[in-house]
């Protein structure tokens, strides 16, 4: 079960609910138990939905920790013309510019492509021109 199913049946269990409230106890028993129960198994579907969330973002928080000292682990950098590029031992540029969409909408760097004279990012497809490519 996903979140948008949890929530679905939370607004299920808060409808059967506000139901048992409208229910003359002692006129309707069976309507009253029946209620009951579908309103303990919504809220154990709750249950699974909520755990199955958290689990979710233990994994989503593994992956942000993972994601965090591999970019802390990437190369020096240095900017030229606007770009980041790795930076060499003489301190200057090297190799392919940096991706800047990737790097700004998510953190990451991806060098992008030089295919005849056409570069771009290979993981978002950002068209570039005229970006400077270094020797190693
Ligand atoms: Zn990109």
């Amino acid at each position: 079960m996903d979140i948008m199913t949890g929530l679905a049946t939370a607004s299920q269990a808060i409808k059967l609910a506000n139901d048992l409230r409208g229910i003359d106890k002692a006129m309707d028993a069976a309507e009253f138990k029946l209620k009951i129960a579908d309103l303990t198994i919504a809220l154990s579907d709750i249950k699974m939905a909520l755990s199955e969330a958290k689990e979710e973002i233990s994994a989503k928080e593994a992956e942000i920790t993972d994601l965090k000292a591999r970019f802390k682990q990437t190369t020096e950098l240095v900017e030229y013309e606007g770009y980041k590029y790795d930076k060499g031992a003489d301190e200057k540029p090297r190799g392919a510019p940096y991706c800047q969409v990737c790097e700004q909408k998510s953190g990451l760097l991806i060098h992008l492509a030089d295919f005849r004279n056409v570069q771009n990012c290979p993981s978002c497809n950002s068209k570039y021109s005229n970006v400077a490519f270094f020797g190693y």
